[in-house]
């Protein structure tokens, strides 16, 4: 049976009854210990360390951790805007030239040019993006994405090296890449590789050699960033990361490196679930529980599912649940599955581990409709990446665990509005509607008289507005 982190059964009780559900709590005190072991890797010769703000983009957790040091990773220019309005009493978001945009997508070339004229740092992820900002930048100093030809994730869904990953330069492409960077003067004094997660120290090793391999070949890179990917254990099973066993072996290669090559490089990290995974977690409710016979499973249908994690349905994650009753009460265990509340079968929370595919039943707590459930290891990828209003369900709630024990709204639940602010119905929709064939009518009306069935066909914003509210 998995147990529960961040929060007791009181406070899971308390966020239920206090804030409704589905709820995402964050808690403060992990986010800062988290952010404190990141600033602790093992380097050579200085660290920045980044979050990877796409892990958890909420203003919340990026002011808590651009508060305890930590720079950012943007991975769209839509992220930057987020990151620069996380802003303190004085109006003052995340700075210009702390955030670094890695991103696959670019912002419109005026977009990008005003990005950069305010400060923030650009690392050009493919030669197109190379020659667009060596375009709109000729002679400055610009740092590149490489991909070293290695890649670590577990699956194909998570690894970004290798051949079957398109991120990054291809190592075996330097020589275009040069030649752009000399056709508009430009600098390569950045260098940055990202290669997925995983938590073998060897991996890491290996991936610094590869990435210094490339730095050799570069003669004005001053910075070298080794990307996120540092794999978090969410079930007690699963390890995390050491940082300092992953980052011995990598200052090690940067004093090598010093030796042959007379160049102190500044490291950077940017991990984006090492800091926040195991800081957040959901609380739902439970709202049914079925059953499919003697040769079947027993389900727990939440009123959670993709609509907040969809980790579970795409790589088949493991993220710890725990049944909590509504009121602390002794009860018996048994194997359930843990169903969200989208009709969609694959809409799971307990997939075979790295199989979706697989069903894998779980030892918990009998339940009764009403009860709370915890899913653990929920503040990385679930809040920022979930099916967002999939069968029209508002976007959940999140709050705060604060270091003051008190719970603190960081983003109110979405509400109908919200959902449907920027529809609009063009004039032709909404004039009335044809008469059918009386025939038709009726096979639509499932049999009721033209009168009946026609009062089903109230235009939906006229029914909406009769709702009490
Ligand atoms: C997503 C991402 C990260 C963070 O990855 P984690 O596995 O969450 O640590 C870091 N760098 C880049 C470029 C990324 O895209």
């Amino acid at each position: 049976m998995e147990r529960l982190s961040i929060l007791s059964e009181d406070q899971v009780r308390a966020v239920q009854r206090e804030f409704g559900t589905p709820t995402f709590v964050y808690d403060q005190k992990a986010l800062e210990s988290q952010a404190q072991k990141a600033l602790a890797f093992p380097n050579a010769y200085g660290l920045t360390v980044r979050y990877a703000m796409k892990a958890c983009p909420s203003a919340g957790v990026i002011r808590i951790l651009n508060r305890a040091g930590l720079h950012i990773d943007a991975s769209s220019g839509f992220e930057i805007e987020r990151a620069m309005r996380a802003m303190d009493l004085n109006g003052a978001g995340v700075p210009a030239d702390q955030i670094q945009l890695t991103a696959q997508q670019l912002p419109d070339d005026s977009d990008l040019a005003d990005l950069v004229r305010q400060g923030v740092l650009f690392n050009a992820c493919s030669l197109h993006q190379l020659e667009t900002y060596g375009r709109l930048f000729p002679g400055r100093e610009v740092s590149v994405r490489v991909n070293p030809g290695l890649g670590s994730g577990h699956n194909n869904r998570t690894n970004t090296g290798g051949t079957a990953a398109s991120f990054g330069i291809w190592h075996e492409h330097l020589d275009q890449m040069l030649a752009t960077a000399a056709k508009y003067n430009l600098q390569i004094t950045g260098l940055h590789s990202h290669i997925g997660s995983g938590s073998n120290p060897e991996v890491w090793q290996n991936c610094a050699r590869l990435t210094l391999d490339v730095a050799a070949k570069l003669p004005e890179v001053q910075c070298v960033n080794l990307g996120g990917g540092f794999k978090i254990g969410r079930m007690a099973d699963e390890v995390s990361t050491d940082l300092c066993e992953a980052g011995q072996p990598v200052a090690d290669e940067f004093i090598r490196f010093a030796r042959e090559h007379g160049r102190e490089l500044h490291l950077e990290i940017e991990p984006g679930s090492f800091l926040v995974g195991n800081a957040g977690a959901i609380v739902c409710s439970v709202i049914d529980v079925v059953d499919t016979g003697q040769e079947g499973y027993s389900f727990i249908k939440v009123d959670s599912g993709m609509t907040e994690v969809l980790r579970p349905s795409m790589y088949g994650a493991q993220h710890p649940t725990v049944v909590v009753p509504a009121t602390p009460e002794e009860r018996g265990q048994d194997e359930y599955l843990i169903a969200g509340h989208c009709c969609e079968s694959g809409d799971t929370l307990t997939p075979g581990s790295s199989d979706p595919e697989e069903l894998v039943p779980r030892l918990l707590t009998e339940p009764r409709i009403g009860d709370a459930v915890f899913i653990g290891g929920s503040g990385a990828y679930c809040a920022g990446m979930a099916a967002k209003n999939y069968h029209s369900f508002p976007e959940a709630r999140e709050v705060l665990l604060g270091t003051d024990g008190k719970f603190h709204e960081l983003r109110r639940r979405q509400d109908p509005d919200q959902i449907v602010a920027n529809e609009s119905l063009p004039a032709q929709l909404r004039v009335q509607r044809i008469a059918q064939p009386v025939a038709q009518q009726v096979v639509q009306g499932h049999g009721r008289k033209n009168g009946q069935a026609r009062h089903d066909h109230q235009p939906p914003s006229r029914r909406v507005a009769a709702r009490p509210s």
